[in-house]
């Protein structure tokens, strides 16, 4: 096609060739002049005059063709500006290339801007310098836009590093709190005086809230992080918010505040969410609740609609008779480091952040969260959120994925643990924990290398391995004994314990070849699950140094003669003291089996868990706690379990009456 055509034009006269240029060089001028990028042309031979100056150029000077055309750079820019557009020229037209200025600001009626320019050398036929073509671009947006990009890129590497530092100061923190609220565990049911248990008292209260703090940093940077991840596991949600209120409720009395529950009157059908979290914003809003009220009660009301197929939305109301919230705070109190007013910290502490993850955990859910409060007035929070409902509640051992068996077999006695531990309290403090648990044959490393070494020298059952050692860590020393197994058979069960709770430590852990992770400070009871999966472990021991017990006492004796100090009196005296002091109890309960709410029935359940809980009577401070929580309850019901308290007091009397501790068994 093209060669016919060109073969064409050559044959054409020459008339006709003449216009067929004209027109080609006029179609050209109309592209030159409307293409959407500035063009101009400078006449070389004529000092640099203007003979070109397209629309888009008129455009982005803002100055027309017709003002321009004829002059030079000097009669529209300012002297340095031309001073420097000449002398490129000049080097361009010498050079005979197309030089390209990346970047050169021009001073124009908006002001002055970067741009990019490339120019074009032109010669005449006889190679003489002839016209200067150029071809400008204004460079701000993009030059905005890396630097915008840079600026996003250093905040990126600045959150990032401000993760990297909380979660570090998060590990400082905890090591030694870890410690602190061990040891208080553990001093805890040792015979002290008063005074020593006031202080010990305090010591944990500090301790726990200062863990409370450094855990609301940590949430709320793992949340700006984007590192929070939100589980998915069948859960009662009911049932869990009898659990926080049950909780709570020793809190509430001891302020003479009346909290109760209202549960759902079509009872809610299981659902799949994060339970943890969920009891995170039921503790925050019920835990300020009880903080703020001085006097009448909190109410939980929890309510659902069914919101699809196979959809629910749960709704909870947390109302105050509180110092209440000036409606222009309603805002501020979500946010972080924020509080109502600035006399709060000083009256009643806190950071401020609890309403913020609390806002943040409810929205991350899907949900959203409001407050209804005026000043003397109280409060009512209220959120919602929305869930799949669950086809089965699942216990955390059906949630490991790990699908390993969870009921060790062997006996604490039999096994050889190495602990690899750099601080001392720490090494004292699990010490005294797994000597709690029935282990007898503890090896304690200093540090990585000479946990290697010990691991090496002697055959071991199971390893607890702290993450941060000194000589060599953790993962490298999980690593190096999963080197050492390979090609045999045994694969010693080794589990991680660490401070730091950052996302994703839990792959690094495994990734490195142990088998369970546990943060710090060490909480027992999941502890004794964790080790449960391995070891043979006789239920909840109330004294670290308590002998395993069959699992049909009543009570663990351990506590009487922690008390007694083998003094066979004072045994007798507690013992006959109990039993009085159980049957009053027994008698104020059954006189308040009623429909409703019922003060006088909590306080009666709370009495007798404590001294449940203080003689070691495990199944009683179970159906206490139980009866505790029996917050808005039928009379029926609390008949029902009244009857169980009794039937439970009678065998505990029978228990003590084998032991000659008591004269009559019933
Ligand atoms: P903190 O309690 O640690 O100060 P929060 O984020 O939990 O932080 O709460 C922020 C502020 O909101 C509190 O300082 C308090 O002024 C106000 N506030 C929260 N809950 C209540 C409530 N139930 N009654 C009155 N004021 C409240």
């Amino acid at each position: 096609m093209r060669d016919e055509r060109s073969a064409k034009s050559m044959n054409e006269p020459a008339d006709i060739a003449t216009a067929r240029t004209l027109s080609e060089s006029k179609t050209l001028d109309t592209i030159v002049r409307n293409l959407p990028v500035a063009l101009f042309a400078k006449d070389v031979r004529d000092n640099y005059r203007m003979i070109m100056w397209n629309h888009a150029a008129e455009k982005l000077f803002g100055i027309s063709a017709a003002d321009i055309l004829g002059k030079t750079d000097y009669d529209m820019f300012p002297q340095s500006e031309a001073d420097f557009f000449r002398a490129t020229d000049e080097r361009v037209m010498q050079s005979r290339h197309v030089v390209d200025i990346p970047e050169e600001p021009i001073t124009t009626a908006r002001g002055t801007w970067p741009a990019h320019t490339i120019k074009v050398p032109v010669y005449d036929d006889e190679g003489n310098p002839s016209v200067l073509f150029g071809i400008v671009e204004d460079i701000s947006f993009e030059k905005q836009s890396i630097e915008n990009y840079k600026a996003k890129v250093a905040a990126e590497q600045a959150n990032q590093a401000k993760s990297e530092f909380l979660a570090n100061m998060s590990h400082e923190l905890r090591t030694p709190l870890n410690s602190i609220i061990g040891m208080a565990r553990l001093l805890s049911p040792t015979a002290l005086n008063d005074e020593q248990r006031t202080m010990l008292e305090a010591v944990s209260k500090a301790s726990q809230m200062l863990l409370k703090t450094v855990d609301d940093i940590l949430d709320i940077s793992k949340i700006e992080a984007k590192q929070m991840e939100l589980e998915s596991i069948g859960f009662d949600a009911t049932k869990l918010a009898q659990e926080i209120v049950g909780m709570l409720q020793p809190l509430a009395s001891q302020k003479g505040l009346l909290l109760s529950l209202h549960q759902p009157a079509t009872p809610m059908p299981p659902v799949m969410g994060d339970s943890v979290r969920l009891a995170r914003i039921l503790n925050n809003l019920i835990g300020n609740a009880l903080k703020y009220t001085h006097e009448g009660q909190i109410e939980v009301r929890l309510d659902w609609v069914q919101s699809g197929k196979g959809t629910l939305e749960m709704r909870c109301h947390v109302a105050d008779t509180g110092i209440g919230i000036a409606p222009e705070k309603h805002a501020l109190i979500f946010q972080e480091f924020s509080q109502a007013d600035s006399s709060t910290t000083r009256k009643y502490g806190g950071t401020g952040l609890g309403l913020a993850i609390t806002k943040q955990l409810v929205e991350m859910m899907g949900g959203q969260i409001s407050v209804k409060s005026a000043p003397g007035q109280g409060s009512v929070f209220t959120f919602t959120i929305p869930f799949v409902i669950a086809t089965e509640i699942e216990t955390p051992e059906q949630a490991d994925q790990t699908g390993r068996a969870v009921a060790g077999t062997q006996e604490p006695g039999h096994i050889r643990v190495l602990v690899a531990e750099d601080n001392p309290l720490n090494q004292l403090f699990l010490e005294k924990m797994l000597e709690g648990f029935g282990f007898t044959q503890i090896h304690v490393a200093n540090d990585g290398r000479q946990a290697l070494d010990l691991y090496r020298s002697g055959s071991f059952d199971l390893v607890l391995m702290d993450c941060h050692m000194p000589e060599k860590n953790g993962y490298e020393v999980a690593s190096a004994i999963r080197t050492m197994e390979k090609g045999g058979s045994e694969h010693v069960p080794i589990i991680a314990m660490t401070a730091n709770v950052m996302f994703g430590e839990r792959d690094k852990c495994l990734a490195a070849g142990m088998d369970e992770y546990i943060g710090k400070p060490i909480d027992l009871d999941k502890f004794r699950q964790i080790l449960g999966q391995w070891v043979k472990l006789a239920p909840l021991p109330d004294s670290p140094s308590a002998p395993a017990q069959s699992y049909e006492a009543p009570i663990n004796m351990q506590n009487i003669r922690d008390y007694s100090q083998g003094n066979r009196d004072r045994e007798l005296h507690i013992v006959g003291l109990f039993i009085e002091h159980s049957r009053d109890v027994l008698e104020e309960l059954r006189a308040n089996c009623v429909d409703g709410v019922s003060k006088p029935w909590y306080e009666a359940a709370h009495m007798l868990k404590n001294s449940a809980g203080n003689i070691g009577a495990r199944k009683l401070f179970e159906l206490s706690t139980q009866a505790q929580n029996y917050v808005s309850e039928t009379a029926q019901h609390r008949l029902e379990l009244v009857d169980a308290i009794e039937a439970e007091l009678r065998r505990i009397s029978y228990f003590f009456y084998d032991q000659g501790l008591t004269s009559n068994a019933a």
